[in-house]
């Protein structure tokens, strides 16, 4: 459910960018560790964007998928089901902050 206002939050930048005129894309970058649904966002979207000048906008997400750090080599991989291995060296791989993204990369605006 905290999807409603994190969606309401993305049309409130739009508007603020568009200076009243008309959004034609929202690009949102979407980890998927980032505790956000992207469907719920794309569920609520047209619903919140009603009677704004978002409301016929096309909202693009971006879903970015976590990645894990080898702490011998470095290596940025996707881990494996039940694998937390680097696929370089065996290394064993740690958590970074990619796959928590949240944010609205870009918006486009009618001429
Ligand atoms: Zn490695």
């Amino acid at each position: 459910m905290h999807e409603y206002p994190a969606t309401v939050e993305i049309i409130k930048i739009a508007i603020e960018k568009s200076n009243g005129k008309y959004v034609k894309q929202i690009n949102l970058v979407v980890g998927d560790l980032c505790g956000y649904v992207a469907s719920s966002v794309e569920l609520y979207f047209p619903i919140i964007a009603e009677n704004t000048c978002c409301e016929n906008a096309v909202l693009n997400i971006e879903r970015i998928k976590p990645k894990l750090k080898c702490e011998k080599c470095g290596e940025l991989f996707e881990r494996e089901l039940f694998s937390f291995l680097c696929k370089k060296c065996g290394g064993d791989g740690f958590p970074t902050d990619i796959g928590t993204e949240f944010f609205v990369r870009s918006i486009e605006i009618a001429d």
